[in-house]
């Protein structure tokens, strides 16, 4: 007979996650207020990041927290009030960061990232858009000569987990991306790495991948869900939707889902900003850079290039702060000849849980509501992976990576 599921969540998480199950049989509807690919999953700086394996909260973070408390660092912007309301979350998100969690959460990053190339260049060939990603790697620069050690020790510790890095200098710098202006001392080549030309693009290309295969896509609202005898219910604007078992992937919103269910995910959010510039005549890159010192993304996308800032700790439905983006800007048009910003301004939220993981796995006490959220930074690289995960589980076959790390039990009790 052949099973059901609804997929609450048409980001980069909810399509994977339909593709796998609907791969495994499953006849599946995902839901969406909006069409695929329109929110986080639109917006971030389009890095298949196989290199990001430390976590965002690692033990560097401490000898960092004095400069950025008093807001003038683009890396953070820590809104005191939202802190208050919530103390116990940021308190815990520290806590994780101490030394002793360090070996574990890095191996848990590690099988996360290991297929990210590997599984969207065999989807983006699928769906038919080869053309959108980028083999090129990303490039890290430094404006100090103190670059030089840190690029090297980046390397090594790369190096010691399998991935390849190149260390260059300033020549190196300007012999691969010639339109960077010569302010960079050090940068390190993540060569494992590649980047697509617009992340919203290539969510609604899975999207539309899975509808040729015969999955349905309902444009609505959910308002809530619920067990029925056969199952789940999820309540929508367009009416109920049934199936067998639901699968919760509503990125920075699926703690609102969850919570009248009594499940407390400990989900939180990292606003983040990002701006479309234009290149002057003539300037180009061939990958996205990160300019580690004035900590932004610089990637090269199908509307020009966006800048990316860094993590705003507000509510997530509190108006727009600007102080970063607007730092990160100047920044971005010192290092490459770009015109001036004219344009809007894009704010989203990474889902983030206070250990950098994402929470893949059954809901504990609710059989047949599935979790997958909380991808931080990563959940454009990290998508295809949820998703098949996910599947695995819900299927009983051996998982393509250990599910422990990720298991919701970790949080919700
Ligand atoms: C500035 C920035 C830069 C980033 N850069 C990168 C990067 O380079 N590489 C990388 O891998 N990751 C990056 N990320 C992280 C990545 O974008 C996220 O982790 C990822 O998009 C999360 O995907 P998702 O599917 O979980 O969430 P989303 O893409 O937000 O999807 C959730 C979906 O749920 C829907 N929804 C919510 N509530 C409801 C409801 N009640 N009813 C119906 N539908 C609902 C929304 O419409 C949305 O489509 C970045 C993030 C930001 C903010």
């Amino acid at each position: 007979m052949t099973r059901s599921a609804l997929v609450l969540g048409a980001g980069m998480v909810g399509v994977s996650c339909a593709l796998s199950l609907q791969k495994r049989g499953f006849d599946v509807t995902l839901i969406d207020r909006r069409e695929p690919g329109r929110e986080t999953s639109y917006g971030n700086a389009g890095v298949l990041a196989r290199s990001s394996i430390v976590p965002l909260n690692n033990p560097g973070l401490f000898g960092k927290l004095a400069s950025y408390l008093g807001n003038r660092h683009a890396a953070l912007n820590l809104n005191w009030k939202r802190a208050m309301t919530r103390p116990s979350w940021l308190l815990r998100f520290l806590w994780e960061a101490r030394p002793s969690q360090a070996a574990a959460r890095i191996a848990a990053l590690e099988s996360l990232t290991a297929s990210t190339v590997e599984r969207h260049r065999a989807l983006m060939a699928e769906a038919g858009i080869p053309h959108r990603l980028r083999e090129t790697g990303t490039l890290k620069v430094w404006r100090t000569d103190a670059g030089h050690d840190a690029a090297k020790a980046e390397q090594a510790f790369l190096a010691a987990h399998g991935v390849a890095s190149q260390v260059l200098d300033r020549q190196g710098i300007s012999g691969i991306e010639p339109s960077l202006n010569p302010i960079f001392h050090a940068g390190l080549l993540c060569l494992e790495n590649a980047s697509v030309d617009s992340p919203g693009a290539v969510t609604q290309a899975y999207a539309e991948l899975f509808v040729q295969r015969g999955g349905r896509i309902e444009q609505a609202g959910v308002e809530g869900v619920g067990r029925t005898g056969a199952g789940w219910q999820a309540k929508t604007t367009k009416g109920p939707f049934e199936a067998e078992i639901a699968v919760v992937a509503l990125g920075p919103w699926s703690m609102d889902l969850l919570a009248p269910l009594g499940l407390d995910t400990k989900l939180d959010v990292e606003r983040g900003y990002h701006r479309h510039l234009q290149a002057e005549k003539g300037a180009s890159l061939s990958r996205p850079v990160y300019d580690v010192d004035a900590c932004y993304f610089m990637a090269p996308m199908e509307q020009g290039y966006r800048i990316t800032s860094g993590v705003d700790l507000s509510q997530r439905d509190a108006p727009d702060d600007h102080r970063q983006i607007d730092m990160v800007t100047k920044s971005a048009r010192e290092a490459l000849p770009l015109e001036p910003f004219a344009g809007e301004t894009w704010r989203g939220a990474r889902p983030t849980l206070p250990d950098s993981l994402p929470m893949i796995g059954a809901a504990p006490r609710h059989p047949g509501l599935w979790l997958a959220f909380g991808n931080q930074h990563l959940g454009l690289s990290t998508g295809p992976i949820t998703g098949e995960l996910i599947a695995a589980l819900v299927c009983e076959e051996k998982p393509p990576i250990d599910p422990t790390p990720f298991r919701p039990g970790r949080y919700i009790r």
